[in-house]
């Protein structure tokens, strides 16, 4: 079949599921990544032919396409902080607004000529905690995360940006302690309230993690509590903590802070203009 027929078919079969525009993107993304065809090349020579065996590949992500699995799970993989991760239905794909929180860490962090000892709670694909080892020359990082599953992904991620990350599999939750002491604890946990679900595309609600999104509305701040109780008794004299969080909650999470004993917390609003991340310390830095 011609790619410029492969091209029809995607806008005969999703069009008005999706815009025209995203439907051509998503044509050209999984030409260029089954077939390592650049974009280019399948506008230059729309009567390129591609076997019946590739057809099949193409038509079975197009299949997925139709039941709005997001196009990072159809091809395993999804850009964060100009990186390339694995990515499969034990971990988030990777968000925008999280960059801009690993953004921050960044310029707070990089001009640091020490070590500086991170530790990123509930790490999924390792997105954060990699795109802070590339980025921060003299850190040492260390993940931790409930799935075993998704430490799979986030070592495979590691391994493939060639940064030694020391992963750890436990259940905050259940932690008593942690060990040692950090300058920089984040963590982006689940906040999404069952009440804030109707809200939620059916592309999130039917793929993603629902465990590594959602929280009971009895007690949103479930796992910021636990993490603000441990950072406390483990971050460094000038560490801070940290969080992304629900757009909904900010007042509640600073609040919260301010009871476990961080005194200065700065809120930030992500590109959306959200409350979206805290940076929270005892002593002010
Ligand atoms: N920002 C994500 C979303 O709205 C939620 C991430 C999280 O719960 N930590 O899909």
């Amino acid at each position: 079949m011609r790619v410029k027929d492969i091209q029809q078919v995607f806008h005969r079969e999703l069009d008005g599921l999706y815009e025209a525009k995203e439907v051509d993107r998503f044509y050209f993304m999984l030409l260029e990544h089954y077939f390592d065809i650049r974009r280019i090349d399948l506008i230059s020579e729309p009567d390129r032919v591609i076997s019946k065996e590739d057809e099949t590949v193409v038509f079975k992500a197009l299949s997925e396409l139709k039941l709005e699995k997001p196009i990072q799970y159809i091809v395993g993989e999804a850009y964060f902080y100009g990186l390339s991760f694995k990515v499969n239905s034990n971990t988030l794909i990777p968000r925008p607004e999280t960059e801009e929180l690993v953004d921050w860490i960044v310029k707070d962090k990089r001009a640091e000529n020490r070590p500086v000892k991170i530790l990123d709670i509930g790490t999924g694909s390792g997105c954060i905690a990699i795109a802070l080892a590339k980025n921060i020359p003299c850190s040492k990082v260390a993940a931790m995360d409930v799935s075993a599953e998704a430490l799979k992904m986030a070592k495979d991620n590691a391994r493939q940006h060639n940064v030694d990350i020391d992963f750890i599999e436990a259940d905050v939750l259940e932690l008593e302690d942690l060990s040692g002491c950090y300058d920089v604890i984040v963590s982006n946990p689940p906040y999404v309230r069952d009440l804030e679900k109707k809200e939620m595309h059916d592309n999130v609600l039917r793929y993603e993690p629902h465990s590594a999104l959602f929280v009971s509305d009895a007690e949103p701040l479930l796992f910021y509590k636990k993490i603000a109780v441990l950072a406390r008794e483990h971050l460094c004299v000038n560490g801070a903590l940290y969080f992304e969080i629900n757009q909904y909650l900010p007042d509640e999470t600073i609040k919260m802070l301010e009871n476990t004993g961080f005194e200065h917390n700065r809120l930030k609003k992500d590109f959306r203009g959200n409350y979206r991340m805290v940076k929270s310390s005892v002593h002010g830095c």
